[in-house]
């Protein structure tokens, strides 16, 4: 293993360890399910929007280790952006964690430490868990998101 891949996945542990932005969030007007039968990940995402932006997020919910970081880092990346923003950061995460990031991740903060997620293909439900479910919240749909590409 490389350094960098020791310190990515050093973060990850971290994420895993104490997830930020874990817990129910009052006055929530936009939540979801989400879950990944692969792996038995489950992740519930609560939302405060206000106007066009995500003024907060919070999630709930158990599964592996990447699952968990992933939800701890998506929270702590998109809150604060536009839901254009948050959009536009699913696609790119979507597109790393596939590794088909041009720039593989680098401009992509704290995110890039899922880049090596591309070479287990199995652990890509994982770790894109928290976003399809973070979009199904978004989109307010009542309904369970399951990761299956
Ligand atoms: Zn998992």
């Amino acid at each position: 293993m490389t350094d960098l891949q020791e310190l990515y996945q050093s973060v990850i542990l971290d994420h895993n360890r104490k997830p930020r932005n874990f817990g129910e969030l009052a006055g929530a007007n936009h939540s979801a399910d989400g879950k990944n039968p692969l792996c038995g990940d489950h992740v519930h995402i609560e939302l405060h929007v206000d106007g066009d932006v995500i003024s907060e997020v919070k999630f709930t919910g158990h599964g592996c280790a990447i699952s968990k970081a992933s939800a701890s880092l998506m929270t702590s990346t998109v809150k604060g952006k536009t839901r254009a923003e948050a959009e536009a950061l699913f696609q790119r995460f979507h597109a790393l964690v596939l590794g088909q990031d041009p720039q593989g991740g680098a401009d992509l903060g704290q995110l890039v430490v899922f880049s090596g997620v591309s070479r287990f293909p199995v652990r890509v439900k994982c770790a894109s868990l928290a976003w399809h479910t973070l979009k199904a919240a978004l989109a307010d749909e009542r309904v369970t998101a399951v990761t299956t590409e």
